[in-house]
């Protein structure tokens, strides 16, 4: 299959008469610039104006899309925060069944690929039943986030979550938490179970470990899941709350990021989840590392968990990809959009990321594109030979990039326009949005609407 693209960003830049091959599996397999137009043009199967790499959404719990919107009311305590909107989120898993997580997971990656992301990296935690019991099959519901992945076409990197105590002090799951729990020895049991899954999926499919944070993880547990991961994806979410990291330190000794670099040899493989509470140290720290900080900025600010110290961070050399986390909205451009606005609102500044060869937007865009492969463990995130074909098309007939050239298309897309740019969305070379639409879409839709329907009425 080929595309031929007017401009396209490759690793060495934006090019012109762009044309890409794409194997039977879904990789790229022959790319060339500064074709003859028209002779491409007449042997390419899609002829698109701009062709970007589509990034991984590196950080999601896909269940939580069906509460966005709820938790908007002030509740009886004094203060709105993190830990009461945590609240909410455990009732409403109260009365989630497998099949409406399978619905639920389909429609939000449904929405992730017409946003142009290829890819969903799901931090999936929530394994048994509602009184804690185990399903019959371990990995029932990891199983449910693969079907949905099937349903949607986008590349999964599943994560499966180990989550052990309530908090620091190794206190016993809430009972909002007992859905999540497992001590190391059926978590390893679990992530067998899920893994199992992965010859019906497709060959881009991937699986990770993931440590829910030093909350919910004792030491030698924590110990046993790095090691389980091997040299896979291992992401933990680290340093979201002030209160988290006054846990932390209180029990442990350290901050939370001080405490990891000095006890794990944090390394390629690690993706950290919001570290928006960090000294300068440890933003230095971290950076040096070459582990992804997995930012998700959106959710960060719906729920008021702070700033991440990003024009530091990225100075330092710091790698980082965006998720969706909470699902609240899922908007590619609108996480990097508030991402820059944060630094830009903190530091009274403009363009807070740019260089004098790259715009913000282009900075921003090939850092979550690199970072979101890593963190995914994906070869992808550059339209290169070997790379899988995650590829995202922007519609070159919006009046917005009406003669619009090189780096000012990223800034339009990310800060003057939104999503609605995004055209087509290829992961590893299936061809999932056409014209800004998901090509399952009614069903998904109708799907999500009948399992909504009931929740609303249960809530
Ligand atoms: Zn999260």
């Amino acid at each position: 299959m080929k595309i031929y693209a007017d401009t396209a960003l490759l690793p060495e830049g934006w090019k012109s008469n762009v044309l890409v091959e794409i194997d039977k599996v879904g990789r790229i397999a022959s790319l060339s610039s500064d074709v003859e137009a028209a002779k491409a043009k007449a042997t390419a199967d899609h002829r698109v104006p701009i062709l970007l790499p589509a990034p991984a959404n590196l950080h999601s719990h896909a269940f939580q899309r069906a509460m966005a919107g709820m938790s908007e009311r002030r509740g009886a305590e004094a203060l709105d925060t993190f830990w009461t909107w945590r609240q909410i989120m455990y009732r409403f898993l109260d009365i989630l069944k497998p099949d409406d997580i399978e619905t639920i997971a389909a429609f939000v990656q449904m929405e992730m690929l017409e946003a142009g992301y290829a890819c969903n990296v799901e931090f999936h935690y929530v394994h048994h039943q509602p009184d804690g019991t185990p399903y019959a099959a371990l990995a029932e519901l990891s199983h449910r986030i693969g079907a949905a992945s099937l349903d949607s076409g986008i590349g999964l990197t599943l994560l499966p979550v180990l989550y052990q105590y309530g908090g620091c002090d190794k206190r016993p799951l809430g009972p909002g938490q007992i859905r999540f729990g497992n001590d190391f020895e059926r978590f390893a049991k679990l992530h067998q179970g899920a893994t199992a899954m992965l010859p019906n999926l497709p060959v881009d499919s991937a699986i990770g470990v993931a440590p829910h944070s030093l909350r919910a993880v004792g030491q030698d547990a924590l110990r046993d899941a790095v090691q389980l991961a091997g040299s896979g994806p291992l992401h933990m979410h680290l340093a979201e709350q002030v209160k988290e990291v006054e846990e932390v330190e209180a029990a442990w000794g350290a901050r939370p990021t001080d405490w990891l670099l000095a006890n794990h040899q944090v390394a390629e493989n690690w993706c950290l989840i919001h570290c928006t509470q960090m000294t300068d140290a440890e933003t230095d720290a971290l950076a040096a590392t070459g582990a992804i900080a997995g930012l998700c900025p959106i959710t960060e600010s719906s729920l008021g968990d702070g700033i991440f110290n990003g024009v530091r961070y990225l100075s330092k050399g710091g790698r980082l990809g965006v998720g969706s986390d909470s699902n609240i909205r899922i908007s590619l451009s609108e996480e990097l959009r508030t991402f820059e606005y944060s630094q830009r609102l903190r530091d009274r500044c403009r363009a807070s990321v740019a260089t004098t060869e790259r715009s913000t937007g282009r900075v921003l865009f090939e850092a979550v594109t690199a970072g979101g492969a890593q963190a995914a463990g994906r070869k992808s995130g550059r339209i290169e030979e070997g790379a899988w074909a995650d590829l995202l098309v922007l519609d070159g007939k919006s009046l917005m990039l009406d003669g619009v050239k090189g780096d000012e298309i990223l800034d339009m897309f990310i800060f003057a326009a939104d999503d609605r740019l995004v055209t087509d969305v290829w992961s590893a070379g299936r061809h999932l949005v056409k014209d800004g639409c998901h090509v399952a879409s009614d069903s998904i839709r109708s799907r999500y609407r009948e399992v909504m329907t009931r929740l609303r009425q249960e809530f």
